[in-house]
């Protein structure tokens, strides 16, 4: 069996990145741009005010000039032409364009109001308080590039330069199908034996949030024929994942009809605890996942190996989670030969983190990973200790490009 690192990079190692289409600047969020996006305005457009004040000379102040005549009043988004001779002020705006002649802006908590004009009772230094023109962004600056992932930041970035489309990677199609007899969907009636299926819920969920277009379809009952004609349909998409029938039960088929659709594997097995049956492989391009059942085992194997595919499908740099270094909480119980992947809650501690594990670990309690904010890496044969060992602690949020030190 091979080590998280091994399986991530023969995962990575069969990604082709997929291709480009236009879309709204609104439509991009979340998703991966997909070309160098310049900017083709300059921000700001033009000099203008960064205070509510008077807009006058720069000079005139330097000479020692403190009494102004104001001359003209310049809302936002109305410039004046009137040009500023000495001795003139215009009342303007935040935000209002610098009108001819004028380069300081006084606030106008430093003036005081006069009959026919303003007192300058604290001139700020020459220059004070505009924005100038280009200073911001230039015609041509570069603003996004490929990979990079569209946040509200970016969308607001672009709108203020008028982008109105932007080139985005395409979103990966992902067919999600759960295996097992025992399996009903929600709003079904629960006969003796049976379980609702969770993981086609949780695989989408990750999927959407992966940037990826998820596909349902259903439940394929512990079968040979059933399973081969829904993976069949599955291997249409980018990338299938399956859950359950992975392991070495007697009616765990999903490998055999792997091998019958000429799904070629790279791998099965990984050491790590949830998550070790899980199979890998390719057919034309598709990638084919076969997670475990057990629905933290199948959100595990998602975290560790999927979620990065999908990123890198999409061009994305930061495939990975970001982690920190933890002290553990409460003592650390011992891992045998397989790495252990134990949902924790983090906190801060003095200067660092301090993580608590999240109730019994059992990779079918879902609600371990609902309560968690990451996963505490306790390398194979850890022998445990008291409270205070520390752990890399993988979280279940955020992306970075550095991935975590994984156990070998
Ligand atoms: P398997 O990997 O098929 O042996 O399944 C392992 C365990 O996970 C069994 O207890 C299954 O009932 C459970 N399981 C499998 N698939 C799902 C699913 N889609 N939703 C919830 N539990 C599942
Ligand atoms: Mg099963």
């Amino acid at each position: 069996m091979i080590g998280i690192d091994e399986a991530l990079d023969a995962v990575l190692a069969e990604v082709r990145p997929l291709g480009a289409e236009r879309v709204p600047l609104l439509e991009a969020l979340g998703r991966a741009c997909a070309a160098d996006v310049l900017s083709p305005e300059a921000v700001p457009g033009f000099a203008n005010s960064a205070m509510d004040g008077f807009a006058l000379r720069g000079e005139d102040l330097a000479e020692g000039r403190r009494e102004f005549a104001v001359v003209a009043e310049i809302p936002a988004g109305r410039p004046s032409a009137r040009h500023l001779f000495a001795g003139e002020a215009a009342k303007i705006m935040t935000g209002a364009p610098l009108p001819p002649g004028a380069d300081t802006v006084v606030p106008v908590e430093l003036t005081v109001a006069l009959e026919a004009g303003v007192l300058v009772a604290d001139p700020p230094a020459p220059g004070s308080n505009v924005r100038l023109a280009g200073e911001d962004l230039a015609p041509g600056d570069r603003l996004l590039g490929p990979g990079d992932r569209v946040g509200p930041a970016e969308i607001g970035l672009l709108a203020s330069v008028g982008v109105e489309t932007l080139p985005v990677a395409r979103r990966p199609r992902v067919a999600i199908l759960a295996t097992g007899s025992e399996l009903v969907a929600p709003g079904q009636p629960l006969a003796p034996g049976q379980i609702r299926n969770s993981n086609s819920f949780t695989a989408y969920a990750q999927v959407l949030e992966a940037g990826g277009d998820p596909i349902l379809l259903g439940i394929a009952r512990d079968d040979a024929a059933e399973t081969r004609r829904l993976l069949a349909a599955a291997l249409e998409q980018d990338v299938v994942l399956t859950s359950g029938g992975v392991s070495v039960g007697e009616f765990d088929f999903v490998k055999q009809v792997q091998d019958d659709l000429g799904v070629e594997r790279r791998f099965w097995g990984v050491k790590t605890k949830p998550g070790k049956p899980l199979a890998f492989g390719v057919r034309k391009g598709t990638l084919v996942f076969g997670v475990p059942g057990n629905p933290v085992a199948s959100m595990v194997s998602f975290e560790l190996y999927i979620r990065p595919a999908l990123l890198a499908l999409q061009g994305r740099l930061d495939l990975y989670r970001p982690y920190v270094t933890a002290a553990a909480a409460e003592p650390v119980k011992a891992a045998k030969e397989r790495a252990e992947l134990r949902r924790c809650r983090l906190a801060r501690e003095g200067g660092g983190w301090r993580f608590t594990t999240t109730g019994p670990q059992g990779s079918g309690i879902l609600r371990s990973m609902a309560l968690a904010q990451g996963l505490a890496i306790v390398p194979g044969r850890h022998p445990g200790g008291p409270a205070g060992q520390e752990l890399t602690v993988q979280l279940l949020e955020g992306s970075a490009e550095d991935r975590p030190p994984y156990p070998a």
